[in-house]
């Protein structure tokens, strides 16, 4: 065993006796999740995967969802046509607040469900969703599919969902009818992922859109810097302060329990158990991203870094 792999061996025994929290319960099939597994895997920008627990079984990406759709209405629509209906503010808000600007019904970010919402509705209705799978599944480095099942319920009980979708519809920020915006914000939200498609998918983040194991260039590097920031302040909800402080990396968190987190130009992170903080957030899935994060040295602003032998170096002029 490498010595990624033994550290993360390590920090799974370390975190594993932590059962705190709670699964999600607002739709039956996470209701019934098991609350036990819990994964770990790790993916570097040079194409090494380190994994321990259970890496391999699936579940629903959620939240995770709303960042990747974001970063391809960018790329498809362009950033003015996206900027004119989602905001890049931090919110600080749980997922589901009903939050729009009091003036133009913006929401602050694309990282809260109105923002998500309102940044599906701006992919061409026509083919949206399996637009959107193939994109996730680029990200993943395979095929990923969406559980019908997952996405009915999340439907079926999305009564808060629609009536964001409305209002978005009543300010003119919704490009689509508000029911199928939310019915395709709903299957985005099920599509199946395991922990090690998250790591492929946050070390395309951290290595500037480009998938380290295909070598595809999945999404334009300056997305990525866009994606990166509206993540650093509004990933996870209302805890984003705490996660930057003690995590210090771009995250993204979802109820089905996986969070990725993306350490520019050096990995990729996720995490998946499925007890939840009051948050929404797996208790886990914070605790072995701040461990993570210590013992690699990541945080962003890391005071661990040497300072550069030749200082700060101004750009020749052209
Ligand atoms: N499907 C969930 C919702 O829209 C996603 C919430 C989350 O993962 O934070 O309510």
């Amino acid at each position: 065993m490498d010595d990624l792999s033994r550290f993360l061996a390590d920090v799974h025994k370390e975190v594993l006796p932590e059962t705190d929290g709670q699964v999600a319960s607002y739709i039956p099939s996470l209701a019934q999740a098991d609350p036990d597994p819990f994964g770990i895997a790790l993916a570097t920008v040079d194409g090494q995967l380190h994994t321990a627990g259970d890496s391999e079984i699936s579940f629903s990406l959620q939240s995770i969802s709303k960042p990747l759709t974001y970063a391809l209405a960018l790329m498809e629509s362009g950033f003015e046509a996206v900027d004119a209906v989602v905001d890049v503010e931090p919110s600080g808000e749980a997922y589901n607040r009903i939050s729009l600007e009091n003036e133009t019904g913006r929401p602050a970010n694309a990282l809260i469900n109105a923002g998500a919402i309102a940044s599906t509705s701006l992919l061409p209705s026509g083919g949206r969703m399996s637009r959107l799978l193939h994109f996730y599944g680029q990200l993943a480095g395979r095929r990923l599919h969406a559980d019908a099942q997952i996405a009915m319920e999340e439907l079926e009980g999305g009564h808060r969902n629609l009536a964001m979708a409305h209002l978005l519809h009543s300010f003119g920020k919704l490009a689509d009818e508000p029911v199928q915006a939310t019915r395709d914000y709903c299957a985005a939200c099920a599509t199946m992922v395991t922990t090690t498609d998250l790591a492929w998918i946050a070390a395309t983040l951290a290595n500037s859109g480009c998938h380290p194991g295909t070598g595809e260039q999945v999404i334009d590097p300056l997305v990525v810097q866009r994606l990166l920031s509206v993540m650093t302040m509004s990933g996870m909800y209302d805890e984003a302060g705490w996660w930057m402080v003690r995590v210090g990396l771009p995250g993204k968190s979802g109820v089905g329990g996986g969070i990725i987190a993306v350490a520019p130009g050096k990995l990729g992170l996720g995490v998946w158990s499925p007890r939840l903080n009051e948050h929404g957030s797996s208790v886990r899935g914070v605790r072995t991203c701040e461990i993570v994060s210590r013992e690699l040295e990541l945080h962003v602003m890391g005071s661990h870094r040497p300072p550069s032998e030749d200082g700060l170096s101004a750009p020749t002029a052209s």
